[in-house]
Parts: C-alpha cells; sequence; structure tokens
C-alpha cells in the first residue's frame, strides 16, 4: 500500500536494530513502510528521550535521521509494520482494530555488554494501513504536540509512560472538525503491546498465537513469572497478577497526580502497565472527581473517578483472553482479585507522600478522604493546592492563609489544617516537608498550556513547545521565569474541547 524505500544505514554506534516483535511472524502484523510525509520540519524533540537509544540532540537533527522519523526512509535492518489488536471500546467488543496509523519502524537494541534498554521506534500518524478502518492514517499537529509534551511530562513526573522521541510536522492538510495539519510522533517503548493484542487471539481462536504473545512478553518482560510459584507455577496466571500488579500502580498514580486518560478502551491499555496513547487526556484544574475530559464520553465511562474501576473492567478482560492459557478459572480471578487490595495500597502511599509521609500514617485515610471532599465542594484547583499545602507545611500556621485562600469553606479547611498539623508535629511521623515539594509538581501540563504551544505552532513558532518542554521536564522546580504557566487556567481554558483520535 506504501511506497517501499530505500534503507538508511544507522544506527549510532553500540545499537543495532533488532525486529522480535516482527520475529513473531506474520498472524501478528501487516509488514508496511510508513507513508512519506511531504516536506517535513522537526517541530520539537526531547533530548531525554534520545538518551534512551545514546542519540545526541544533534545526531537527531541529521538528514539521515529526519528522513527516517518523518517516515521518508526506511533505517536499513528495521522491519517496518502495522500489528492487529482487537478490544473492547467503551465496554463493547469492538472487534478487530489495530495500528490503524502507527508503523512500528523496529527495534533499537544495544550491543551485547551495552548499557541501555532496547526500545521500539513507532510513527504515529504515519499513514494508512490495513487497519485503518474508516480513518486517514494521519493525526494532526494539535494532538501530537499534545501526545509529545504529555509523554515526557509524565516520565518527568515518574508515571510509567511511553516515550516521545520528536515531532515531525508538515504543511499536508489532515481534516478534522477544519483543515489542520499533519505531523508524526516518534513513540518509544520497550513494548506497544496492549490488552487487546491478547483479546485479539483469544477472541479469532488463534489459541497458539496467543500462547507465542504471552510467552515472548513474560521471558522478555515478565521472566520471574517463569519461576512464580503462588499459582501453582503457572506462568499465564502469574504474567496476569503481575499486569494487575503494575496496573493498580498506574491507576494509583494517575489518581495521585490527577491525570485523567479519557479513553481507557482496552486497545489503549498497555501490559507493560505505561501510560499509552495520549488523546483527550486532562490533568484537572478544578478538583472534580466526576470530571470528564473526552468530549466523545457522553456516559462518563471513563470520568476521572472511575479510572480504577475501569482498569480493574479491563484487567477482566484481559483475564479473559489469558483464560485458555491459564486453564483454570479460578486462578484467573485469583490473580485478579489482587487489585482489591494493591491499588488501595499504592494509592494510599502516594496520598501518604503528598502529604510528606514516607510511611502512611494512622488515620491517613479519613484525612486524604476529607480534604477531597473539601477540594471537590469548592472545586479548588488540584496541583495548585498539594503545591501550596507543601508550602505552606514547612511552617505550620493559620496565619498563613495561602491554602485556606484557595477554599470558600474556610473554617472545612482550617479545622483540616490543625488535623493534618497534628499528624505533622506527631515525634517518629515520618513527615518531611521535602518530600511534598518532591512529589506535588508546580508544572503539569494542563490544556491551556498545551494549546499556547498549539496556537505558537501553527503559526511555525516552535519556541513554547521547547519551553514547555524544558519546564515539565523538571516539573517540581521553581522556574521563576515561567510562573504564569503554573497560575490558575484562564476563562477560555474551560472551552477547549477535545474528543478521541484526531
Ligand atoms: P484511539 O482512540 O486513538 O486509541 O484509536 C482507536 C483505533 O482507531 C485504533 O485502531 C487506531 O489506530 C485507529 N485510528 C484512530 N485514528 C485514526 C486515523 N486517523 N486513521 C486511521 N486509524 C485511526
Ligand atoms: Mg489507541
Amino acid at each position: 500500500m506504501n511506497t517501499p524505500l530505500p534503507g538508511h544505514d544507522l544506527p549510532q554506534p553500540g545499537w543495532h536494530w533488532r525486529n522480535s516483535f516482527a520475529e513473531l511472524g506474520p498472524d501478528f502484523y501487516a509488514p508496511l513502510a510508513p507513508q512519506p510525509l511531504p516536506q517535513p520540519y522537526l517541530v520539537g524533540h526531547s533530548a531525554a528521550a534520545a538518551r534512551l537509544i545514546d542519540l545526541t540532540p544533534a545526531a537527531l537533527q541529521t538528514p539521515a535521521w529526519q528522513d527516517i522519523l518523518a517516515g521518508n526512509q526506511l533505517p536499513a535492518g528495521g522491519q517496518p509494520l502495522a500489528s492487529v489488536y482487537s478490544g473492547h471500546q467503551f465496554g463493547v467488543w469492538a472487534g478487530q482494530l489495530g495500528d490503524g496509523r502507527a508503523i512500528l519502524l523496529g527495534e533499537l537494541a544495544p550491543q551485547p555488554g551495552q548499557p541501555g534498554v532496547a526500545q521500539e521506534l513507532q510513527l504515529k500518524g504515519s499513514g494508512l494501513t490495513p487497519f485503518s478502518r474508516m480513518g486517514d492514517g494521519r493525526a494532526v499537529l494539535r494532538s501530537s504536540i499534545r501526545e509529545f509534551l504529555c509523554s515526557e511530562a509524565m516520565h518527568a513526573l515518574d508515571v510509567p509512560t511511553t516515550r516521545a522521541l520528536c515531532i515531525m510536522g508538515s504543511d499536508q492538510p489532515v481534516y478534522r472538525e477544519q483543515p489542520e495539519t499533519a505531523a508524526v510522533v516518534a513513540r518509544m517503548a520497550p513494548s506497544f503491546i496492549r490488552f487487546g493484542h491478547f483479546e485479539h487471539f483469544c477472541h479469532t481462536g488463534q489459541h497458539a498465537q496467543l500462547r507465542q504473545l504471552a510467552d515472548y512478553v513474560i521471558d522478555r518482560f515478565y521472566p520471574a513469572c517463569r519461576t512464580d510459584n503462588r499459582f501453582g507455577g503457572n506462568a499465564y496466571a502469574a504474567l496476569l497478577q503481575a499486569v494487575t500488579g503494575r496496573t493498580a500502580q498506574l491507576m494509583a498514580q494517575w489518581q495521585a497526580i490527577g491525570f485523567c486518560h479519557g479513553v481507557m478502551n482496552t486497545d489503549n491499555m498497555s501490559i507493560l502497565g505505561l501510560t499509552i496513547d495520549y488523546g483527550p487526556f486532562q490533568f484537572l484544574d478544578a478538583y472534580d472527581p466526576g470530571h470528564i475530559c473526552n468530549h466523545s464520553d457522553h456516559q462518563g465511562r471513563y470520568a476521572f473517578h472511575k479510572q480504577p474501576g475501569v482498569a480493574y473492567w479491563n484487567l477482566y478482560c484481559l483475564g479473559q483472553a489469558l483464560l485458555p492459557l491459564i486453564g483454570e478459572q479460578e486462578q484467573a480471578i485469583a490473580a485478579l482479585e489482587t487489585y482489591k487490595t494493591l491499588y488501595p495500597q499504592a494509592f494510599a502511599a502516594r496520598m501518604a507522600a503528598k502529604l510528606g509521609f514516607s510511611q502512611a500514617p494512622d488515620g491517613l485515610q479519613a484525612l486524604v478522604d476529607e480534604v477531597l471532599r473539601l477540594m471537590a465542594a469548592d472545586r479548588v484547583d488540584y496541583t495548585i493546592f498539594w503545591r501550596r499545602l507543601s508550602h505552606w507545611a514547612r511552617q505550620p500556621s493559620l496565619a498563613d492563609t495561602s491554602v485556606r485562600d484557595l477554599f470558600l469553606d474556610s473554617a472545612g479547611i482550617e479545622r483540616w489544617l490543625l488535623q493534618f498539623s497534628e499528624h505533622v508535629a506527631q515525634p517518629a511521623s515520618g513527615f518531611f516537608a521535602d518530600l511534598m515539594l518532591r512529589t506535588n509538581p508546580k508544572f503539569v501540563l494542563r490544556n491551556h498550556l498545551g494549546e499556547l504551544a498549539i496556537q505558537a505552532a501553527r503559526a511555525k513558532d516552535f519556541s513554547v513547545v521547547a519551553q514547555l518542554l524544558d519546564v515539565l521536564e523538571r516539573p517540581f522546580d521553581e522556574h521563576p521565569a515561567f510562573e504564569a504557566y503554573a497560575d490558575f487556567p484562564p476563562d477560555w481554558a474551560g472551552s477547549i474541547a477535545i474528543s478521541c483520535s484526531s
């Protein structure tokens, strides 16, 4: 379908291309080159992501790499492909989906003895594939900037995520609600395998391939499952448990940081427990537990407070898909059940750290529940609250009104601040004000900040993308020159509407 391209000799010394996913065989993908992106230009790049594969920013900007990252040349040694997966979308079985606009170029691996972790390199928005269905295979500049910035911001917040190496833009028009322009995000992750890959092979009755996929994932990413005796030596039940554990951790991090994903379909759930597929996501501004960030989500299935429950539902789908391998339903259920303790534990640990405690103190849950209730009642800004509280806690005093000023219910928050300071004052409470400042970021990628970068980039000014990236890569630092990025959202932020798949 796409134009085959001559190979380019790369990569940098010490690294080589390998194609372990492609080696699974043709049932797993369609071999396919990206569609060239006309007259591409670099919109933004992450030096930190490039370091993962020992690529310097200078090398990334050479014509050879730029050609590859736009999809206009193939790396010699890569085996480009679009993978097939299925999934449940908005709670309904959607059947076959697959990489409709992403091409996996291959996997960059360190030479034996060389430090580093192999990274798959995928181009998102790189043209039609056999799985494009009604889509055009492209991504627009707007959503590419959002994905690029948020991937790197999440990493800096210590939240597991796919990474983003760069954005290549083009003036090629792409039609959404209005004409926009095309862009390609070069993403990296050790693997882009989703729950939906397993669902695909289960639901189509391809159980040999299902086993092959599970063995591949276990051998590469979860080798301890082979020796885990908790499930009577059943490595597939152990895999389900391991993914359940990672997903529980991820959900606790999303909830603690105030991140709403927006499209938690099973095809958007990473088997490695990474945040993947940034679409209509949003960091909360005002704290509203029922916040829905996806304008296509009319039922609020993916509202902020529903995320941990949806993750559990999605894990059930994964469990169902692994059942032909696990064999015993009880073992699958036992693996899934661990979520019910792992998620609350992980969430409690995250919230304890937000309050500055190295270990969850007695009475933590009541303290957390009450402050979230007060914040929800007054729609207090989530990020600003935690940051101000982090400063307040260095010298707790009701004379300092910086936190109280965020609330209408002054008596309620003062009562809570007193309770919190009693916990802080307890000897051996394990309280560290510095932990709060290292846990509660000053900067998150609010929708309106992304919008500022997008508007400038549309006018070919890519400096805001770079500035925002710089700030978001160190979200716990003060960055006095960028104080405005830490401020409340402007009124127009409420009018930004974002739906799926742009
Ligand atoms: P998403 O909601 O972005 O996770 O996408 C769901 C499915 O739709 C996946 O199979 C995507 O590859 C596919 N898709 C989304 N946007 C497009 C597009 N513009 N062209 C082709 N396929 C797309
Ligand atoms: Mg997706």
